[in-house]
C-alpha cells in the first residue's frame, strides 16, 4: 500500500520524442536515438519507462501552433498519474513556443505531483530552483527557432525575386537547379488539359478523360516520386478531380510564374518574375482566364437564396443552342431546353416552370423549330445588310471585344501586369485603411513611398499600352462570310453558334403558341439584332459579349 503523498506511479516514467521534418538532413534527431536518450535518462533518475508509455510526434514543427497528438498523450499520462515523469531528449524537442507553453505544460505536471526531465539539460522540473532555468532555455529555443524561419524566409524570398524555384516541384515541371523546366510526361498532359478547356469541354469532362487513361493525377505522381525515394507519402493516391484540372489552370506557374499569397510574384521592374521555361504563352493563360470568366454566370434567380448573386461554379458546357438565351415573351424569363426523349425531341420552355415564378402563358417550342428559324433569320437579314449598317458596326465591335481579350503577344503581357499592378494598388491601399497595417508616421511614409512606385509602374504600363496603340481592325465581311452566313453556321460547333448568337442579337423573343390559330415559326420567334434592344444596350457590351446578359430577365 503506498504511503499518503506517495505518487501511486511511482519510479514510473513516460518518454516523448519529436522529430520536424523541415531539416531532417540538419538534425541527427531520430525516434530510435530519442528513445535510447530517453532510457539511459530514466534510468540515471532511478526511472523505469512504462511500456506502451514512449511517445512521438513525427513531422510536426514544435515552433507553431499546432497540435502535437503524441505530447497532449504523454501530458495527459503525467497529469492523469499514470507515470511519475515524462522524459523528453531536450528541451526544444519538447517546444520551442516559448516559456508560456513550457510553463503550462510544467503547472499541469506539477499539480498532478508530476515532473519533466530534460535529458541533454540534464534538468529535472521537480528540483527547487530548476523552473527558472527552464524559462530561460525555453525562450532560448524559441528564439532559435524564429532566428531559422527567418533565414528561411529571407532565403526564400531572395530566390523569389532572383527567379528561383523553391520547395516542392508543379505538376507538369522538373526543377533543374532551381529553374522549371518542362516534365517530359506531364508537360504533354498540361497542354491536352488546356486545349480540351479551351475547346469547350468543362473541368469534370477533363478530369474523368484523363482517369480513363489511368493518367497519375498530380498527387499520385508525387506520392509516387516519393516512394521511388523509399520514403513513404503522407498522401493517399487519388485521381483527377474537377478542383485538380481547375486548380491546374488556375496556376500561373504555366506560364513559368510564381504565386506568393495569391499573388503573382513580380520584378523589381513591376513584371512577373520568370521562373523558367512555361508551358503557357501569357496570351494562351490570358485566353485561359477569359473563358474562365465567360463559363461562370451569376445567379440571378435560385430556390436558395443565399446562391443568388454568387457564380455559378465553372459553368456546364451547354447542350442546346437557344438554352438561356431565349426569353418567354410573356415574362421575359429565359427559357431551358428540356429534352424530352419519349417523344424523340428536345423543347425550349419558359424557365418558370422551374423556379416556380408565375408565367400567365409559358412560352413553348420544338428546339428544332426555333433553332432553325433563329438560324434562318439571322443569316437572312445580316445577308441583306449593307456594310455601312450601325447593326453590323455594332457586331463587329463587339465581337472585337470578345475575342481580342484572347490577344496573344505583347499587349497580352501588358494588360496581365496591369491587372497584377492593379491588385497591388488595391491591396496597399486594403492594408493601410481597412487593415491598418500602415499606422505609425515612418510606417505611413512607406506605404507613400510604395504607393508612389506602385502607380509610377502603372502609368509605364499605360503608356506602353497606348504606344501600341489599339488593336487592329476588325473586317466584319470576313466575320459574315466565315460564321455568319447559312452556310457556315451549320459547321460551326454549338458553343461558338451560342457565342455569335450573344454578340449578334440582344434578344430571342418566344412568342407562346396560341390554341386558336397556329402561328407559322417566322411569327413565334422574334430576333432583335444587336442595337436593336435599347434596354439591352445600357447593359454595356463587354457584359453582353460575356454572356451574362442572357440571365438578365426583365419582367
Ligand atoms: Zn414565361
Amino acid at each position: 500500500m503506498p504511503m499518503k503523498n506517495e505518487h501511486p506511479a511511482k519510479g514510473w516514467a513516460a518518454g516523448f520524442g519529436r522529430v520536424s521534418l523541415e531539416t531532417p538532413h540538419l538534425n541527427q534527431d531520430s525516434p530510435e536515438n530519442h528513445v535510447r536518450v530517453n532510457r539511459k535518462t530514466a534510468a540515471r533518475s532511478g526511472l523505469k519507462i512504462k511500456s506502451g508509455y514512449e511517445f512521438y510526434d513525427r513531422g510536426i514543427t514544435g515552433s507553431k501552433n499546432v497540435r502535437l497528438p503524441e505530447l497532449e498523450r504523454a501530458i495527459a499520462a503525467v497529469v492523469d498519474r499514470e507515470v511519475e515523469a515524462l522524459i523528453v531528449p531536450a528541451l526544444d524537442r519538447l517546444s520551442r513556443r516559448g516559456m508560456r507553453h513550457v510553463g503550462e505544460m510544467l503547472d499541469a505536471v506539477e499539480a498532478a505531483g508530476g515532473r519533466i526531465i530534460f535529458g541533454k539539460e540534464g534538468l529535472d522540473s521537480g528540483n527547487p530552483g530548476s523552473r527558472a532555468i527552464i524559462a530561460l532555455l525555453a525562450e532560448q529555443a524559441r528564439a532559435e527557432a524564429q532566428a531559422l524561419s527567418w533565414r528561411l524566409t529571407t532565403w526564400q524570398e531572395g530566390c523569389r525575386l532572383k527567379g528561383k524555384w523553391t520547395g516542392k516541384r508543379p505538376y507538369g515541371y522538373l526543377v533543374v537547379d532551381g529553374r522549371l523546366v518542362h516534365h517530359p510526361d506531364e508537360a504533354p498532359i498540361v497542354r491536352r488539359i488546356v486545349a480540351a478547356f479551351l475547346g469547350g469541354q468543362g473541368c469534370r469532362q477533363i478530369a474523368s478523360m484523363l482517369n480513363d487513361e489511368s493518367i497519375p493525377s498530380p498527387n499520385t505522381a508525387r506520392a509516387e516520386e516519393i516512394r521511388a525515394r523509399g520514403r513513404q507519402p503522407k498522401n493517399q493516391p487519388t485521381t483527377w478531380g474537377l478542383s485538380t484540372v481547375s486548380e491546374l489552370l488556375r496556376n500561373p506557374v504555366l506560364v513559368g510564374w510564381r504565386q506568393h499569397r495569391g499573388q503573382v510574384v513580380l520584378g523589381p521592374d513591376g513584371q512577373p518574375v520568370s521562373f523558367g521555361d512555361g508551358i503557357l504563352e501569357p496570351g494562351e493563360r490570358d485566353r485561359i482566364l477569359a473563358e474562365r470568366d465567360r463559363r461562370t454566370t451569376i445567379v440571378k434567380q435560385s430556390p436558395l437564396t443565399k446562391w443568388i448573386g454568387g457564380t455559378t461554379g465553372e459553368g456546364r458546357p451547354p447542350r442546346y443552342l437557344l438554352a438561356g438565351l431565349a426569353t418567354c415573351e410573356t415574362c421575359g424569363y429565359s427559357m431551358v431546353g428540356h429534352n424530352r426523349p419519349e417523344r424523340g425531341r428536345v423543347v425550349y420552355r419558359c424557365s418558370t416552370f422551374i423556379n416556380g415564378y408565375t408565367c400567365k402563358a409559358r412560352a413553348h417550342i420544338h428546339s428544332d423549330v426555333a433553332d432553325e428559324e433563329v438560324c434562318r433569320q439571322l443569316t437572312a437579314r445580316l445577308a441583306a445588310m449593307k456594310r455601312s449598317d450601325p447593326i453590323l458596326g455594332t457586331i463587329a465591335e463587339r465581337w472585337r471585344q470578345f475575342t481580342m481579350t484572347g490577344d496573344e503577344g505583347e499587349r497580352a503581357q501588358l494588360r496581365s501586369s496591369r491587372r497584377a499592378v492593379r491588385d497591388r494598388i488595391v491591396d496597399l491601399e486594403e492594408a493601410r485603411y481597412i487593415r491598418g497595417e500602415f499606422a505609425k508616421s515612418d510606417e505611413v511614409a512607406r506605404w507613400e513611398q510604395m504607393m508612389e512606385r506602385l502607380k509610377a509602374q502603372r502609368d509605364a504600363i499605360e503608356d506602353a499600352l497606348h504606344e501600341l496603340g489599339p488593336p487592329p481592325d476588325f473586317e466584319i465581311g470576313m466575320l459574315l462570310e466565315t460564321h455568319l452566313s447559312r452556310d457556315a453556321w451549320d459547321a460551326t460547333p454549338l458553343a461558338q453558334r451560342r457565342e455569335l448568337l450573344q454578340v449578334a442579337t440582344d434578344r430571342i423573343i418566344i412568342v407562346p403558341a396560341h390554341r386558336q390559330r397556329k402561328l407559322p415559326a417566322s411569327e413565334r420567334v422574334r430576333l432583335l439584332l444587336a442595337g436593336e434592344d435599347a434596354d439591352a444596350e445600357s447593359l454595356g457590351a463587354e457584359q453582353r459579349a460575356l454572356g451574362r446578359w442572357a440571365r438578365t430577365s426583365t419582367r
